[in-house]
């Protein structure tokens, strides 16, 4: 059975919309966004759909994280807190930054910072904290919110993976924090190829984060730069595309919930198969279906047969993988090497400490099934199918 995945057409809801919508910007000339009406329009719906006063479209997902960086100002060699369990996007604006990402551990049933862990961590140089809503389920934002504001410092969540995820109290994820980020790139609920927005209520946030962008270049002011600056605009092309996609994202988002929660009704049926915080013990423990959005769907191992299970299913022909990553990126080859030509600054004498609860997740205990709103209730049935018949379970 063919599992429709996010590298080909019938993986991805991209049709006549997102076609005519390129053709409307190539045919007015006019493929800056800076000149142009797509990106400012893109930014005005997804304010108005998260509800965020300012929103700032970019060029990729990294790029929104590299702007929501600047905007909590680290001065150099200042600690940003954030988790070993993400793309490396997370991670990169912090060492471009000339910051120190300080890992902390997360929480062994879905992957998500531990705010208790991020607690211990938080010292005198802390400027910020970068959640994730890994896989799209909801990171503890609330917690984390009330212990940035605790500390004055800034908490950015990071929503690549958790377009319409949900907060306890039904808030959308992106929107606890001072500074929201969401990617377009290919393999995301919607996507124009690359692209980014950074969602936040601070009009001194948008300010830096959208000058940032622009090569620091106020353009009310004329042709004058007021701070340092990239270019990290997203094209009109990009706009169009990803404002005829975002029509489509609560269908996505929807399909995506419908399939999922068809696949944890059948696997709750098998024994050896426990909810997340089920008391007793479990082969398989189930992901939190609250607020979730599906970008992937995780199981956990917590005997430490993870590798096993995905083996399984592999030879199944489900599309499910061990750990996500090859390795939590606190354990990433590139600490210790030079950062800069041969300058390690501000990372001299760095080495990440260890994460062990993301470390078993990563080598022992994740199975991640890929997700698609094209999935019917064949392709539950043949996850269910393959899932039962794991010689591991009783
Ligand atoms: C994809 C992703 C990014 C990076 O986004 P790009 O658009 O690929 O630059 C950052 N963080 C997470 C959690 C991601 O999944």
């Amino acid at each position: 059975m063919h599992f429709p995945n996010m590298a080909e057409p019938a993986g991805r809801t991209l049709g006549d919309e997102e076609t005519a919508a390129l053709e409307r910007v190539i045919r007015s000339g006019m493929l800056s966004s800076v000149w142009g009406t797509e990106a400012r329009a893109l930014e005005r719906e997804i304010g108005d759909l998260y509800g965020a006063r300012h929103v700032v479209a970019c060029s990729s997902g990294t790029a929104a994280l590299h702007l929501s960086v600047v905007a909590a100002a680290p001065d150099p060699g200042d600690e940003i807190i954030t988790t070993p369990i993400t793309d490396f996007g997370t991670v990169a604006p912090i060492l471009a930054q000339n910051a120190v990402p300080v890992f902390a551990d997360v929480d062994p049933s879905d992957g998500t910072l531990d705010p208790d862990a991020v607690k211990r961590l938080i010292g005198p140089r802390t400027r910020a904290i970068m959640a994730v809503h890994l896989f799209g389920a909801p990171a503890r934002a609330g917690e984390l919110r009330a212990l940035a504001d605790e500390h004055g410092l800034t908490l950015i969540e990071d929503c690549a993976q958790a377009w319409l995820t949900e907060l306890p109290g039904g808030r959308y994820a992106g929107t606890a924090g001072h500074v929201g980020t969401l990617s377009l790139q290919q393999w995301k609920h919607i996507t124009c190829g690359d692209g980014g927005l950074t969602l936040t209520d601070d009009d001194e946030l948008a300010r830096r984060m959208r000058l940032f962008a622009d090569k620091g270049w106020d353009r009310a002011a004329g042709r004058s730069h007021e701070s340092l600056g990239l270019n990290y605009r997203m094209t009109e092309l990009q706009a169009a595309v990803a404002r005829a996609q975002l029509a489509k994202l609560p269908g996505v988002v929807a399909s995506r919930r419908h399939t999922a929660a068809l696949l944890l009704e059948a696997l709750r049926a098998l024994d050896g198969v426990a909810e997340a915080d089920a008391p007793g013990e479990a082969v398989i423990r189930l992901p939190r279906p609250e607020g979730h959005a599906w970008w992937l769907l995780p199981l956990v191992l917590p005997g430490g047969d993870a590798p096993e299970l995905a083996a399984h299913l592999s030879a199944a022909g489900i599309p499910a993988r061990a750990g996500y990553l090859q390795e939590p990126l606190n354990r990433a080859p590139l600490w210790g090497r030079p950062v800069y030509g041969s300058s390690a600054y501000p990372l001299e004498g760095y080495r990440p400490a260890a994460c062990p609860e993301a470390e078993r997740l990563v080598e022992a205990t994740l199975v991640v099934i890929d997700w698609n709103e094209h999935y019917t209730r064949e392709h539950v049935d043949a996850v269910a199918k393959a899932v039962a018949s794991y010689p591991n379970l009783p």
